[in-house]
C-alpha cells in the first residue's frame, strides 16, 4: 500500500478538513443557507487576495475564466499585448485569436522571465492595445514573472491599458503582484494552491476593469460578467454556481487564516528552496534557476533518463505522481509540484524518491545527501 501523494501542479491534494466541509447534502443554490455561504466565500477571498471589492465566482476551470476576462473588456477592433512564455502564456493568443482580438505576443524564451525591457518595446510600439495579459507563475516553465514591476511600467506610461494578471497557479503561493491600483482584472482557480476540486474561478476586477466590463458589446451569455455582478447583489450568481466548492472554499480559507497569509507564503517559498537544493545536491538541472516560482519546480532528465520513465517509476515504486514537461519540453523534464496541501516532508518524500529512482536507474548520486541539503533549508 502507498499513500497516494499527488505532487503535481494541479489538481493538488485537498485537506481532510476541506474534503469533509464538502461531505454535506446538497444545498440549493437560491437558499438562504447557501447564500450565506456564499457571502462568507466573497469576503474570504476579499480577505485572501487583499481585494476592496467582492470577487466574482464562475463555475468553470481556469482557462474560462481568462476567456471571460478578454470576452467582457476587448471588442473585435482591439489588440492586447500578451506575455507569452509557456503553455500558459500561449493562451492569451489562442483565446483572442478565436474572439476576432489582434495579438501582439512578447516572446519570452521557455525558461525565462519577461524582462522590463520586452515590456517597454512592446508598449511602444502598440500603445493602444486594450490590455496587457500575464501569468504571474507560469507553470509550464516554473517561471515566476515579475508581474508588478511590469504592471507599474504598463500604467506608467499608458494608463488606459488593462492589466490581466493569470494568478491560477500564484495565488496563495506568494504575495498579490499589486492592488487594484495597476492590477485590473485578476484571476485565480480552485484546482491550485486553493486546495479544492476543479470547476471554480475566482476573479477580481478594479473599478476601471467594470467600467470597460458596462462599456464593452457583450458577445458571451454565460460569461457576462456584469450580469454576475448585478447576481451578486443580491446574494446570487447568474448561472447555477459549483456550490459545492465554494463551501469548500469556505473551509480553504479558514486553514489559510490559521496559518496566517505571510506563513503561506514563506512556506511555499521554503518548499521552493528545499526542492532546489535537493534536486542540485542530486545533480538535476533545474528548469528556472533565475526566477523560480514558489508554487512548483521542474528539472531536465539527466542525459540517459527517460523524464516520462522517471516519472512513472517513482508512481510506481512511491506512489508519488510528479508532472512531465509541455510544448517543448515534452518528454524532458519533471514537474514536482509544491503548492497548497504541502509541507516540507512532502518535498522530502519526493526528493528521496527521485534520488532512490535515478540510483537505480545507474545514476551516480547520494539521495541521503540530497535529503539532508533539502532538510538543511528549514530553519530552526
Ligand atoms: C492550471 C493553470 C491554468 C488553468 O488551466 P485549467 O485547465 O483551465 O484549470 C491557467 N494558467 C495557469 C498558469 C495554470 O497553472
Amino acid at each position: 500500500m502507498f499513500k497516494e501523494r499527488l505532487l503535481t501542479p494541479g489538481p493538488t491534494t485537498i485537506p481532510m478538513e476541506v474534503l469533509q466541509a464538502m461531505n454535506v447534502p446538497m444545498l440549493h443554490h437560491r437558499s438562504d443557507v447557501f447564500k450565506r455561504e456564499l457571502r462568507r466565500a466573497c469576503e474570504g477571498m476579499r480577505w485572501l487576495l487583499g481585494w476592496d471589492s467582492a470577487p466574482i465566482f464562475l463555475a468553470c476551470s481556469g482557462t474560462g475564466a481568462l476567456e471571460a476576462a478578454i470576452i467582457n473588456t476587448c471588442r473585435p477592433t482591439d489588440t492586447i499585448i500578451s506575455v507569452n512564455g509557456g503553455a500558459f502564456g500561449a493562451r492569451w493568443g489562442k483565446i483572442a485569436q478565436r474572439l476576432g482580438v489582434s495579438v501582439h505576443e512578447i516572446q519570452v524564451e521557455w525558461g525565462s522571465a519577461v524582462t522590463t525591457d520586452q515590456v517597454r518595446e512592446a508598449l511602444a510600439t502598440h500603445p493602444n492595445a486594450r490590455a496587457f495579459c500575464i501569468q504571474h507563475s507560469e507553470t509550464s516553465t516554473t517561471v515566476l514573472h515579475p508581474v508588478e514591476e511590469a504592471l507599474r511600467l504598463v500604467k506608467g506610461i499608458c494608463p488606459l491599458m488593462l492589466t490581466i494578471v493569470d494568478g491560477i497557479s500564484s495565488c496563495a503561493t506568494t504575495p498579490m503582484p499589486g492592488d487594484s491600483s495597476i492590477l485590473d482584472i485578476y484571476v485565480a482557480g480552485s484546482q491550485k494552491a486553493l486546495m479544492l476540486p476543479p470547476g471554480l474561478s475566482v476573479m477580481a476586477l478594479s473599478g476601471y476593469a467594470w467600467e470597460l466590463v458596462e462599456k464593452t458589446p457583450k458577445r458571451s451569455l454565460y460569461f457576462d460578467l456584469a450580469l454576475e455582478r448585478r447576481a451578486l447583489v443580491g446574494g446570487e450568481t447568474s448561472w447555477t454556481p459549483a456550490t459545492t466548492l465554494i463551501v469548500g472554499l469556505n473551509a480553504a480559507v479558514e486553514i489559510f487564516r490559521r496559518e496566517g497569509l505571510d506563513a503561506t507564503y514563506a512556506r511555499h517559498k521554503l518548499l521552493s528552496k528545499m526542492t532546489i537544493a535537493g534536486l542540485h545536491a542530486l545533480g538535476c538541472t533545474v528548469m528556472a534557476p533565475q526566477a523560480p516560482c514558489p508554487s512548483v519546480t521542474g528539472f531536465f532528465a539527466p542525459e540517459g533518463i527517460e523524464a516520462d520513465a522517471l516519472r512513472a517509476q517513482i508512481r510506481s515504486s512511491f506512489g508519488i505522481r510528479l508532472a512531465g514537461g509541455q510544448g517543448p519540453f515534452k518528454g524532458k523534464v519533471v514537474r514536482v509540484g509544491h503548492m497548497g496541501y504541502v509541507d516540507p516532508f512532502d518535498v522530502i518524500a519526493a526528493i528521496s524518491a527521485i534520488g532512490s529512482t535515478l540510483k537505480r536507474q545507474g545514476q551516480r548520486v547520494d539521495p541521503g545527501a540530497a535529503v539532508v541539503a533539502a532538510l538543511n533549508e528549514v530553519e530552526g
